[in-house]
């Protein structure tokens, strides 16, 4: 089957055309693109945005025609905790969960107005990278705070990447020959933005992030963590600060970026190697905070069959998950150096054979999950 996934933002569409017939990634993977600067005098409208991808797919579709379309939304809600054809009703309750998503919801809707426009007749799925957590039991997704932030604001965890975490469970219960029903793990969705997620029996029983992608690990420009009463009073302090500028302070301005100046592990990595103190505390405090989430999900699993890395950093950066798994000794997990240095499409072990605990890479694939996603609910 041909299926079109599309990731519709504000002012950018990412696309890729994937035949999930297919075997291997380069045969699945017929086209890919992204177009940016949507709102700009050239591309005022997602609507043109896709009529030049469309323009874009002639040629690479030699006249084959696109089965579905499965778009990538941001936030489900507590209404969708699986992936659905997309109806009226369904564009109507996307746009009805803007305010939980005002960046991301608004985009999607247009996107997905724009690929009816498009492509009129093509079947088309919404997966919902809020989905996955669905499952967390309300002692993990619930803040103690009063009850109408629940009610009203629908204040509680989300989590997002869920689309990853998922597809990496997947694999890695695989790659172990373990039942993904059987599968305890803890997943770190490493990349700019970064999540944890507590697998159990294959389903996630906690996740990192929040009521926002805000929420957990220190990622490359967000700050994760941090005591709300300070950003308060530091508001208090200084009414320059709106709730506008905080928000952009803390998702920005934040994370690497505040602490070793730059938002690019690569960089960081090397500026730490150079001698550089700001890089090696800002390294220093990103794999503390990933071991501790690490040892609590560790707990809240009844104990993990395997660690599992994924995503930019996961995947790729070597010394990063040295440092993190260097303070993981208390749970006898030992890091294999060597295979650490292995890189690769495959999934792979990274710890010794003594280690107590396996220590995985597993790349992950968005858009082939949202691919599978949509062609299971409409073939
Ligand atoms: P996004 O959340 O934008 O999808 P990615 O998953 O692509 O992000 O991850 C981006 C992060 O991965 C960046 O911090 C980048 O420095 C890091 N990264 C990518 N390739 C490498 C590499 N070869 N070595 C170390 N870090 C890498």
């Amino acid at each position: 089957m041909l299926v079109l996934v599309i990731n519709c933002g504000s002012s950018s569409v990412k696309y890729q055309v994937r035949d999930t017939a297919a075997t291997g990634e380069d045969a699945q993977v017929i086209a890919k693109g992204l177009i940016e600067n949507i709102g700009g005098a050239e591309i005022p409208t997602h609507t043109e945005a896709l009529h030049i991808m469309a323009e874009a797919l002639v040629e690479p579709l030699h006249g084959k025609t696109i089965d579905a379309i499965g778009h990538r939304v941001v936030h489900g809600g507590e209404i969708f905790s699986e992936p659905v054809i997309i109806t009226e009703d369904v564009i109507t309750k996307i746009d009805e969960l803007s305010p939980l998503a005002p960046l991301h919801n608004p985009a999607h809707v247009l996107g997905i107005r724009a690929a009816q426009e498009t492509y009129p007749g093509v079947p088309m799925v919404a997966v919902f990278d809020t989905a996955f957590h669905g499952t967390m039991p309300a002692h993990a997704y619930r803040y103690a705070v009063p009850e109408d932030f629940y009610e009203q604001y629908g204040v509680r965890r989300y989590g997002f990447h869920g689309t990853s975490h998922d597809y990496v469970t997947g694999i890695a219960a695989d790659f172990l020959g373990v039942e993904r029903s059987e599968f305890n793990g803890v997943i770190a969705h490493l990349g700019n933005g970064a999540s944890i997620t507590a697998i159990e029996k294959g389903a996630c029983i906690d996740t990192s992030m929040g009521y926002t992608p805000l929420a957990g690990l220190i990622m490359g420009t967000r700050s994760g963590d941090i005591d709300p009463s300070a950003l308060t009073s530091v508001m208090i302090q200084n009414p320059e600060i709106t709730a506008e500028k905080m928000d952009t302070i803390l998702n920005k301005q934040s994370g690497l970026l505040a602490i070793a100046g730059n938002n690019d592990m690569r960089e960081v990595v090397e500026a730490m190697e150079g001698g550089d103190e700001r890089a090696k505390l800002a390294l220093d405090m990103t794999s503390y905070r990933l071991a501790k989430y690490i040892g609590g999900y560790h707990v809240a699993v009844g104990g993990m069959q395997a660690l599992v890395f994924t995503a930019g950093i996961g995947e790729n950066s070597s010394q990063f998950r040295e440092l993190a798994i260097s303070r993981l000794g208390a749970l006898g997990i030992k890091l294999d150096a060597e295979a650490n240095l292995v890189r690769g499409d495959e999934p792979r072990v990274i710890s010794t054979k003594d280690s107590a605990i396996p220590v995985l890479v597993v790349p992950t694939n968005e858009e082939k999950a949202i691919a599978e996603a949509t062609e299971a609910l409409t073939k």
